[in-house]
């Protein structure tokens, strides 16, 4: 079968390889995916079963059950004080994923740009090739805490660029966009008349008693701005399917006309269990709880290995993590760690090429006990080269 140029130019993901690397082998510590380890609070859980048992199993409308873009539309205004009208401003999506899609797909033509600040979730670059467009990657630097210089970003701006594409709190950093940053992002994209796709899907797991700011709230804003959020990750729901695209009425138009070509809507018993999610009666709590202890336990851990930098984690459940004081690069300190210790991380360059050779990312969806142990091989790892002399 003669597959499309398209297909052919399709990279394998990284993440997907080492994961499936690392499940050949077994006692591995799996510090890979980003596919949160805890059940959904229980009241969500009981609300998808009973549309399943009740056989609510049809379809829904394109852009998904009213009440929950109602709901959603209620959960934006209540965190960032806009309003958009659950009739024509919001989707209902299977999983972030397919908002972004949708969202790419609309605002990209071929031979277009999409800035994109690196490192960087993989799927915006895939997906913005795949639509024949050109991903700009700018890149960010430890020292910087990977938080992009908005003059980069204005610097990589040609008359081909169409978007920005932010994520914060971010993938694979774990870092939040200053408010400041924002500011000065927003004004950017107003004066050169760009789109921007702002993907939150973390904002409810940011510790320390902090908050992820979002662009959407700067002026001039509200029309260029499409906020991509979901359930996966704050309510740990991630094979449920379930996300949201909240933006302008004309694009969130074919954004549901496009996905009546693909899934027609999200899983109907997901969406009433994503009701429920939003409904004020879910305590998810111990989610976020759960996730800044490990975050607290993998720093802790990094701060009693010199040779392994991180410029800190604000929020997510990665870090992105300097290895060469190690005298390996990312690619050689993830093969020979799984190779000898069974801990299973990401290579950094996966995220952005040869820029974040020197870094991996970890993943702690794993309970702290396991990643004690995890850290407890690394140093293994790391005391038994010292003394071979490698
Ligand atoms: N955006 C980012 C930055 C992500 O990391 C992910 C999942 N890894 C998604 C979107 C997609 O989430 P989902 O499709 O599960 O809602």
């Amino acid at each position: 079968m003669k597959l499309s140029q398209k297909a052919r130019q399709l990279f394998p993901s990284e993440p997907r390889r080492v994961y499936d690397e690392a499940q050949k082998f077994t006692d591995v510590i799996d510090l890979t995916l980003g596919d949160p380890d805890l059940p959904p609070p229980r009241n969500i859980r009981e609300a998808g079963s009973r549309a399943f048992l009740d056989g609510d199993s049809r379809y829904s409308a394109n852009a998904g059950l009213i009440e929950l873009r109602r709901a959603i539309s209620d959960e934006t205004r209540r965190e960032c004080g806009i309003g958009f009208d659950p009739e024509t401003e919001v989707i209902v999506t299977a999983g972030a994923m397919e908002a972004a899609y949708l969202a790419l797909w609309s605002l990209l033509d071929p031979g277009s740009e999409a800035i994109i600040p690196s490192p960087h979730w993989i799927n915006y670059g895939e997906v913005v090739r795949s639509f024949g467009a050109a991903p700009r990657f700018v890149m960010t630097r430890p020292e910087d805490r990977f938080v992009v210089r908005p003059e980069e970003v204005e610097g990589c701006i040609s008359p081909k660029t169409r978007l920005l594409i932010l994520n914060t709190p971010s993938n694979p950093t774990g870092i939040v966009i200053p408010g400041g940053t924002l500011d000065r992002l927003a004004e950017i994209a107003v004066k050169h008349d760009l789109a921007v796709i702002s993907d939150e899907i973390y904002d409810h797991l940011v510790y320390d008693g902090r908050k992820a700011e979002s662009i959407l709230t700067r002026p001039g804003m509200r029309e260029r701005t499409v906020v991509i959020s979901g359930f996966s990750k704050r309510f740990a729901m991630t094979g449920y399917r379930v996300g949201w695209a909240v933006g302008p009425e004309e694009l969130i138009r074919v954004m549901t006309q496009m996905t009546e070509n693909i899934v027609e809507c999200a899983p109907l018993p997901s969406q009433y269990a994503a009701i429920e999610a939003l409904s004020g009666r879910t305590d998810g709590s111990y989610i976020r709880r759960e996730f800044e202890k490990r975050r607290n336990c993998v720093l802790e851990e990094l701060g009693t290995i010199p040779q392994l930098r991180c410029p800190g984690i604000d929020a997510t459940f990665y870090g992105f993590i300097d290895v060469s004081g190690t005298g390996m690069d990312g690619e050689t300190f993830v093969s020979e760690l799984l190779r000898s210790k069974r801990v299973a991380l990401i290579p950094g360059a996966a995220y952005g090429g040869a820029a974040y050779r020197d870094f991996v990312r970890i993943a702690f969806t794993v309970d702290c006990g396991k990643l004690h142990a995890a850290f407890a091989r690394i140093r293994e790892f790391l005391r038994e080269r010292a003394s071979s002399g490698r």
